[in-house]
């Protein structure tokens, strides 16, 4: 017969062997030089979004990894609150270039983020089969990217949208779903290998400048489909050879970021096979959150020996398109044409994306690239550096958190009295339209990728349809 106080121990028991199983795995995955590497100067909680908002300790770069040592050396329990800090954190990276020791943050969070999916009893059962479904079966393969993309074109073509943003049919779901479903995307069922084929030569007489084989991305191929073929027409306009590998997959960078480590190397490696004999002299994202773990990916297959030449050929190749266009393209011409509509010059500001700003290191390019534009005035947002909440799917799993991220961003935007806003990432792209959507001063704001932008800015561009 059970007793009472079987049927009270007994879980009890579970969550300890659960968190100490936890410890376990944080022991074998993270880097301990790394835990201690951190020397407690603080300099990198004024970088830190999650910091801003709640001034915890708990919440800043500098709390969670003493969080983690403390988990590691056996000085707390990494229970429930310890899962909840770390997934609190955007891991947009802000807190490394502010980092005197070099700490690499990324790699911390990461390491520790896979830990806890391996032992977390938080996921519901359908969070459990959504996460594996879209995780595993559904973001890595095109095909069914495509049809993702296919269905979104249906929802949106068919009347479908219409009548669910009619009825608040989405509320049903939650108020931050109704915000979310007013800015997807416009899907497409092709991509383009499908639409273009894999090879678009350089444009004009002139010797091309290099070839590049381009990162066609699952989202960018499937949900801003525009985007990857305008930015194949300003590579060939800017002289470069565009070579498209067939078979490659998605980057990995959502599994990475989710707690997905394993699925993330396997799509690496197999991208590096796709790339590896396309001849190509760089590698191009349009995306700063795929580039962001592409350029990594020697890091991200630092334990597998067999891969390391090859991780490290395709990591030193990967070049954001806005640097690869500013530093190595021909000199391109843009305008903004507004049509006699106005005398006033329109008011363009651009958000940084993290990963593209702080891992990558491509801050300069975009905006060098606006300097360029003639007809538009750039104002500079204050802390535009700053995370806009949107971090992958943390915008999905912490609305709260990235509600409030948000709402001071769009402070910032509103104080610039912009009606362009420009960005390098689509999560980027999508969180501004949303923040335009709640917070911002006129919803007349035009939200951007820079790509698009520019391809309307070009002057003579012989367009490809
Ligand atoms: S990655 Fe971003 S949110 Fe996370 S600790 Fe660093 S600065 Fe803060
Ligand atoms: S700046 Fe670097 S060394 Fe200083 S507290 Fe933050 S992570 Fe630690």
């Amino acid at each position: 017969m059970t007793s009472r106080v079987d049927v009270v121990e007994k879980p009890s028991n579970d969550k300890k062997s659960k968190t100490e199983a936890l410890r376990q795995t944080l022991k074998v995955q993270l880097d301990y030089d790394q835990l201690t590497n951190c020397m407690r100067c603080g300099f990198c909680l004024p970088a830190c979004p999650t910091f801003k908002i709640t001034g915890m300790e708990a919440e800043s770069p500098r709390g969670r990894i003493s969080l983690m040592k403390a988990a590691v050396d056996g000085l707390m329990e990494p229970g429930i609150a310890f899962e909840d800090q770390m997934n609190h954190c955007l891991g947009c990276r802000a807190c490394e270039p502010a980092c005197p020791a070099d700490v690499k943050y990324g790699q911390l969070i990461e390491q520790a983020k896979d830990a806890i999916e391996k032992h977390t009893t938080q996921h519901r059962t359908w969070v459990k089969g959504l996460r594996y479904m879209m995780l595993k079966k559904v973001v890595p393969n095109q095909k069914r990217m495509q049809l993702v993309g296919r269905g979104l074109q249906l929802y949106k073509k068919s009347g479908l949208q219409k009548f669910v943003q009619k009825t608040g049919a989405a509320a049903v779901l939650s108020a931050h779903m109704k915000d979310m479903e007013m800015v997807i995307p416009d899907g497409s069922g092709k991509g383009v290998v499908e639409q273009l084929g894999t090879f678009i030569p350089a444009k004009g007489i002139a010797e091309k400048v290099a070839t590049v084989a381009m990162f066609r991305g699952c989202m960018m191929d499937t949900m801003f489909y525009e985007t990857n073929r305008k930015t194949i027409a300003l590579l060939s306009e800017a002289g470069f050879d565009i070579v498209i590998p067939e078979t490659q997959r998605c980057c990995g960078a959502m599994q990475a970021h989710s707690g997905e480590v394993d699925v993330a190397k396997a799509q690496a490696r197999d991208n590096i096979k796709a790339f590896r004999n396309s001849g190509a002299d760089f590698i191009v994202s349009n995306a700063g959150g795929c580039g962001a773990l592409l350029v990594e990916y020697d890091i991200l297959l630092k334990d597998e020996p067999e891969y390391q030449a090859d991780a490290t050929w395709f990591a030193k190749r990967v070049l954001d398109v806005s640097t690869l266009l500013m530093k190595h393209g021909r000199k391109l011409t843009y305008h903004y044409n507004t049509s006699g509509e106005t005398t006033t010059l329109p008011i363009v500001t651009y958000q940084d994306s993290c990963h593209l700003r702080n891992v990558m290191k491509g801050g300069e390019a975009p905006r060098q690239l606006l300097k360029q534009v003639s007809g538009i005035q750039l104002v500079e947002m204050k802390a535009a550096s700053s995370c806009c909440g949107s971090a992958g799917t943390y915008n999905l799993t912490q609305p709260e958190m990235a509600n409030q991220i948000l709402e001071h961003k769009m402070c910032d935007v509103n104080e610039t009295m912009a009606n362009r806003i420009i960005t390098s990432n689509p999560g980027c792209q999508l969180q501004m339209q949303l923040g335009v959507n709640k917070h911002g001063n006129n919803n007349e704001i035009i939200v951007e990728h820079i790509i698009d932008f520019l391809y309307d800015c070009l002057q003579r561009v012989e367009r490809v349809e």
